[in-house]
């Protein structure tokens, strides 16, 4: 039989994610598999959460990897601190913002919503306006939102939010790629992923509740709607002194996820930071010689994810499919309003490297 697998190259992800998964994941990957209940691996997951602590810059006790992908997470925080009839704000301005929206009205009848155009950074004024008018239990917003390019203002947004007010943040596409500083910023809940500043596979994505989220949680008058995501049956796997089965923890998928942070801490979490800075100036500076521009502005730009601007007169397919199958790059297009106007590349974890942005610069030259 012809085994799928073997078709299988090695492709450089320099999409929207996946990244390109770093050889000393791989190695991780390919460990024995051993029991979700033995010490070795309860050893690894207390340091998996360590180091998330760590790098998300928070004590919060509750910081774990949610088995799933970042939606996974992302509807964990959701299900577990929505209870109706409380009153939510999404502020939203891309398409995981619309994601937040569709989560939460699946949960709860009240939802208000604000829009902003997508491919702009989201009006911190009016969402002052909008808090003084009316008081919510949940606020949620993307930090970086993958679909445009675009990085809000996390920290401006945190100060405007009510003391009694839960702050939900989307730190997917952010995380381990620029600075988060939960604590700091008084995020009560915060979800990512693998697959897109750790350089993992995707399948094991990190959470962190504050203790007022916990509060919440604890005195929830309904059950959580979700069983497989309910956090306070899993924070007695993930935490405390006897270990109870939840469900089997994709045990390699945790070897990869210790080895993606082992990584970032090794490198120094600064120097990772910056060294994403640095490849997104060194693909601008590129960019530009190609005439190629970028959508969002200078300010509010995701080093990890430039959005620029399909030239005229070129067609947006052929070229995605010409890097992918003559050179084994993949970028990514765009989503709803800007599919078709523009291409999203993406500088990830492993994949923000020089030698990555010369050869998808030396194939769009040809290519164009
Ligand atoms: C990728 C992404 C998600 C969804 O994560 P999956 O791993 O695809 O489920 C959510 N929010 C943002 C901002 C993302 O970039």
């Amino acid at each position: 039989m012809n085994n799928l697998l073997n078709s299988i190259n090695k492709t450089l992800l320099m999409g929207p994610g996946p990244s390109s998964v770093s050889p000393e994941v791989y190695t991780a990957l390919h460990k024995p598999t051993i029991g979700h209940l033995d010490p070795k691996f309860l050893k690894i997951m207390d340091h998996i959460k360590i180091m998330l602590r760590t790098l998300l810059k928070t004590d919060n006790e509750l910081t774990l990897p949610i088995s799933g992908t970042g939606s996974a997470a992302m509807e964990a925080c959701f299900v577990n601190l929505i209870e109706p009839p409380d009153s939510i704000l999404i502020i939203e301005n891309g398409y995981f913002g619309l994601r937040m929206i569709d989560m939460a009205t699946r949960l709860n009848e009240n939802v208000d919503t604000m829009k902003f155009e997508w491919g702009k950074v989201i009006d911190i004024n009016m969402i002052n306006d909008k808090l003084k008018q009316k008081k919510y239990n949940i606020v949620a917003v993307v930090h970086a939102e993958t679909s445009t390019g675009v990085l809000n203002p996390i920290a401006e947004i945190a100060k405007l939010i009510p003391d009694d007010t839960l702050f939900i943040v989307d730190a997917v596409t952010s995380f381990g790629t620029v600075d988060i500083n939960v604590d700091k910023w008084n995020i009560d809940a915060i979800y990512s992923c693998s697959q897109k500043g750790l350089s993992c596979p995707p399948g094991a994505s990190p959470i962190s509740f504050s203790d007022r989220a916990i509060y919440k949680l604890k005195n929830r008058k309904s059950k959580v709607p979700n069983w497989y995501l309910d956090l306070s049956m899993i924070i007695n796997y993930w935490g405390g002194n006897s270990r109870v089965y939840h469900h089997t923890a994709p045990i390699n998928m945790m070897y990869a996820l210790y080895q993606g942070l082992c990584n970032v801490i090794e490198e120094g979490h600064d120097n990772v930071i910056s060294r994403h800075l640095e490849a997104h100036k060194n693909l601008k500076l590129k960019l530009d010689a190609l005439g190629i521009s970028f959508l969002v502005d200078e300010k509010y730009r995701i080093p990890s994810l430039n959005s620029v601007i399909i030239p005229e007169g070129i067609n947006d397919l052929v070229v995605r499919s010409t890097l992918l199958n003559d050179y084994n790059i993949e970028i990514g297009g765009g989503l709803g309003p800007l599919a078709g106007k523009i291409w999203r590349i993406g500088l990830m974890g492993h994949t923000a490297r020089k030698e990555n942005i010369d050869k998808l610069i030396s194939a769009l030259s040809i290519i164009l």
